[in-house]
């Protein structure tokens, strides 16, 4: 008699490889990307290498569920899609299969996503008893980063918030009128939005506990949202929803897609994306500095601050030894560190010379000569290799 074993969770893991090639996790989400996306088909093309808050980890990266009940347009999981394999893990199976990585050293830590079956709350509770097996049962301390059903409840993406480091909700487009063209069967508004706003709530709500930072997700090019659109929304949701960052993921077509003949978005508009996104977050700028052109999308061929720089600091440099901190900040190959050398340095001499900036770290001073003044002259090098 012929006995079948079932296949265990790492086999079936090993079976769908890179299923999260979309969804970066990371802080460097442009180096998690593979070359040859969601083809492979092994236990290696489900770590990924992944930046975390708590260093570089090697994560397993992996869906509760390939199964989808919706039909997002650009998704290879989209329901009716023949070339998905659909595989589905139980909770006990999959934390199952993640202690025993997680115990082998293969893997420190895991991004989880899933497709939607049986409506966004039935998906949510299985990613919930996933990890609350990997807490409890298996005693795991570390990092885990989850993905936020669209429509979950709210106890269910507080409990989320408690048992990871992070939690995905990803907004897709940055208005409704995007997404309905990205994705039909979100609710921008009530869907998405919300799920960052109870996130917000809940932080505020409990000040004391450790609770999941929230990040957010746009898929870039495919319909016509603009950089505009994309950056004015991710600084409200810096401001006011806590954002932790947004990710800015190009679109990529994929056969058997309503979006299979359109073409991928370029990745350095994913780049100066990420660019001016951080002048948001980390710089105090203001969506209305950023420079965008007629069409509500930025320069590809400069990065932001420089294009900002040549439009308005080429005329008017800014004078190292008096300018504020927030003036500083503005010009291009200076950062935070570097803004705090100059502070600190310009306490006790004067800066005159390029070289002065060297030996504060700035190594860049070739990008920062044609925009700034040292105790009222343009650098003397400037001249050599601008002029
Ligand atoms: S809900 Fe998620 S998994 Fe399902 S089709 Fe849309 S993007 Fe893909």
């Amino acid at each position: 008699m012929l006995v079948q074993t079932l296949p265990d969770a790492i086999t079936r893991l090993s079976q769908i490889g890179d299923v999260t090639h979309f969804e970066p996790a990371g802080d460097q989400p442009q180096s998690e990307r593979r070359r040859i996306p969601y083809q492979a088909r092994s236990l290696a093309d489900c770590i990924t290498n992944v930046s975390t808050p708590k260093g570089k980890k090697p994560l397993l990266k992996t869906m509760v569920t390939t199964a989808c009940e919706r039909n997002c347009f650009y998704c290879p999981f989209r329901a009716g899609r023949s070339k998905t394999k659909r595989v589905t893990f139980g909770p006990d199976e999959l934390a199952s299969g993640f202690d025993t990585l997680q115990r082998s050293g293969q893997v420190e830590g895991m991004f989880l996503s899933s497709g939607i079956i049986k409506g966004s709350v039935t998906t949510q509770d299985k990613i919930i008893d996933t990890v609350e097996i990997i807490r409890t049962r298996y005693n795991y301390q570390g990092y885990l980063h989850l993905k936020i059903m669209p429509g979950a409840e709210y106890d269910q993406l507080y409990r989320a918030m408690q048992l990871a480091d992070r939690v995905s909700v990803n907004l897709e487009g940055p208005t409704q009128e995007r997404l309905d063209a990205l994705a039909p069967k979100k609710d921008f508004q009530h869907e998405l939005l919300r799920m960052l706003q109870l996130a917000e709530q809940i932080r505020r709500t409990h000040p004391y506990e450790k609770l999941a930072g929230t990040v957010t997700q746009f898929v870039v090019g495919a319909v016509g949202d603009t950089d505009q659109e994309l950056l004015s929304l991710s600084n409200r949701l810096y401001r006011q929803y806590g954002l932790t960052r947004a990710y800015y993921s190009g679109f990529s077509p994929v056969i058997q897609t309503p979006f299979e003949n359109l073409p991928a978005t370029d990745p350095l508009r994913e780049h100066r994306l990420y660019q001016a996104s951080f002048l948001l977050r980390d710089y105090s700028w203001k969506v209305e500095d950023l420079p965008f052109l007629s069409d509500g999308n930025m320069e590809l061929q400069l990065d932001p601050k420089r294009a900002w720089a040549e439009r308005y600091l080429r005329d008017a440099p800014i004078e190292i030894m008096t300018a504020r901190r927030d003036q500083l900040l503005r010009i291009p190959g200076i950062g935070p560190v570097g803004v705090d050398a100059i502070l600190k340095a310009r306490r006790q001499g004067r800066l005159t010379e390029l070289t002065h900036l060297r030996q504060l770290n700035i190594h860049a001073v070739e990008q920062v000569a044609p925009y700034i003044l040292l105790d009222g002259r343009r650098p003397v090098t400037q001249m050599k290799l601008f002029s």
